[in-house]
Formats: C-alpha cells, structure tokens, sequence
C-alpha cells in the first residue's frame, strides 16, 4: 500500500480545511488530486509529508504511520512542495550535494538524478539563472535523491509555459511508470494528460474518486474541426454516428458524436473522400470538465 488515509480532518482555528477525507493508492501510479484553490490539498499534502499533523484521522505512507513512524515515512517520500524553496545563488549540483550531505546520501546518486530530470546541459548553471521549468526540474531531482518509492508533488505545472509544461508533464509520467505519484493541481487538463487516476477535492471533502479509464467511458465525443471552406451542415452529419454539430466560429466546426471511440480517423476519412482540406483537427474531451465544473465550486467566487 503506497499511501492509505483514513478520516483525515485538518482544522485551522475554526475553520475546516479538511473533513474526514479517505482514500487510497495501492500501486504505482500516477493520482492528480484535482480541486480549486483553497480546497485543501496543500493541507493534505503536508500532513504526508509530516510538515503538518492532523486535527483527527490516520495516515500511513509505504506503511509507515506518518506521525507515529515519521522517519519512516519520510524515507519513502518524494516531496515537491507547491513554493519549491530554491537557493538561487546555488549551481544546481552544488545545491543537491548540500542536500545529499544533509541525507547521506551516496554522491554518484546526484549524477543519475541530474540525468533522469534532464538537467544534464544545465547541470552547471546557477539556478537563479534557470527558467520556472527548469528550477521544477531541480526541485523533482532534490525529491528524488533519496530514491523514494511514493513522489508527492504539489502543483507541479503552475505557472509554466507550454513549452516547459510538456517537459515537466514527460518526466513526471515518466517517473509514475515506477513510484506513485501524487500530485496536485487546480487544472483539469493536467489530469488528463498525465493521470491514470483523479480524485477531486472541494471545500476539503472528496467527491469523487475515478480512475481516468472510467471516466472516458462515457457514450459521448466531440471532435472539433476546421476546414478551409464553409461546409454545409447536412453534408456533415453523412459522417456515421454525428448526434449534433455546430459551426462555432469560420470555418471550425464541433461535431458531438454517439460513441467514445476516437472519431478523428472517420472525420479524415471523410474529408479526404470528398475533397475537404482539414487545418485542424482535435478531440475535446468534455467528460472531465464538466464532471469537475459541476462537484467543485472556487472559494474566489
Ligand atoms: P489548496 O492547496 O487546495 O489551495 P490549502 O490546503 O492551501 O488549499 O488551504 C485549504 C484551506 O485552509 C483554505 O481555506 C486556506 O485558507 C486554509 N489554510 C491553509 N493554511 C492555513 C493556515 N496555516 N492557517 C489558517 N488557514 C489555513
Ligand atoms: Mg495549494
């Protein structure tokens, strides 16, 4: 068992950040704890870590009680916290040495774990000279020193360009093909791109625990569409199993069909049959969105 919680609630004065909150990771995967800001998953995610105890409820990381058996459980985490606290006056190996010393941890381990987070060109550079990507890669290198079993990584994307996010959405899928990830995040579309699993946490209760699979199992699909030209409507919905279309802007068209099979090679097929030149063609997966839309609400709001 990776990581087992058990009617964890986390009070801070009078108010609740997290009530009876329970779950479970059983083997390595990758898990996106998904709710708004404010929903409580910094608290749980601390409370792991051990940074924070919790107000009632159990916790056991690999096993280990993470208060009763703290060492332990730390020995067996991973953590990228959500503020990744760098020394920017630091060169990157220089910065994981200090904490490989701190955990006696074996030297020729800084090599490997600058290997297997891509660091290796800047592997020389200070890390105050490093982009927002970079610096997260730094921050997953230092929580892998140690060679832990469960990685827990609070919003691990925020704040990176697209660019950087592929990157860092690449490594940590990477990384989930051997440990458990946990990871954190406000965006639904960070869930479907890297997570087997989501649980979704509002006002610090969980409401709803799925794995991506069952998710997409839903009867419905939207392909999104653009031609060079105006298509008729009624030449459209020749294509098999169209349920609705709309023309939502130019010559972009969103086709919601009657299945969850990946349309796009019929929409191809199609176009290229009758002489429509396609610039863009896409799936929009509305399961997820809607799904998180109508069981969170934002404390912002
Ligand atoms: P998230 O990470 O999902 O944005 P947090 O776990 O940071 O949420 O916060 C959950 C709730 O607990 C919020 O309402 C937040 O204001 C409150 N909170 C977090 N830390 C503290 C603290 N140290 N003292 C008082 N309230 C806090
Ligand atoms: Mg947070």
């Amino acid at each position: 068992m990776s990581i087992k919680v058990e009617n964890i609630s986390k009070v801070y004065g009078n108010q609740y950040a997290l009530k009876n909150v329970s779950f479970e990771i059983k083997k390595p995967e990758i898990v996106g704890f998904l709710g708004p800001n404010g929903a409580g998953k910094s608290t749980m995610m601390k409370i792991l870590t051990t940074y924070l105890s919790a107000t009632e409820g159990k916790a056991l990381v690999n096993g280990f009680n993470v208060t009763s058996q703290h060492k332990n459980a730390q020995k067996s985490i991973g953590y990228l916290p959500e503020h990744n606290p760098l020394y920017l006056e630091l060169y990157i190996r220089e910065y994981l040495k200090f904490n490989a010393e701190i955990y006696n941890i074996d030297k020729h381990r800084i090599n490997e774990v600058i290997e297997l987070t891509g660091l290796t060109i800047e592997a020389n550079k200070k890390i105050g000279q490093l982009s927002k990507g970079f610096r997260q890669r730094v921050g997953l290198a230092n929580a892998l020193l140690h060679n832990p079993d469960v990685l827990i990584l609070d919003e691990p994307t925020t704040g990176l360009d697209p660019n950087q996010l592929i990157g860092i959405r690449t490594l940590i899928k990477k990384l989930g093909e051997e440990k458990t990830v946990f990871l954190s995040t406000h965006i639904m579309q960070e869930v479907e791109a890297m997570c087997d699993r989501v649980i979704i946490i509002n006002d610090g209760e969980i409401v709803l625990d799925k794995a991506l699979e069952e998710l997409r199992k839903g009867d419905e699909q939207i392909v999104v569409v653009e031609f060079d030209y105006r298509v008729e409507d009624a030449f459209l919905k020749q294509i098999p199993k169209v349920k609705h279309l709309e023309n939502t802007h130019d010559f972009v068209y969103e086709i919601t069909f009657t299945t969850s099979k990946d349309m796009r090679s019929k929409v191809f097929d199609f176009a290229h049959d009758n002489d429509l030149k396609i610039l863009q063609l896409n799936q929009k997966n509305t399961s997820l969105e809607s799904l998180f839309t109508s069981l969170t609400t934002s404390k912002d709001q």
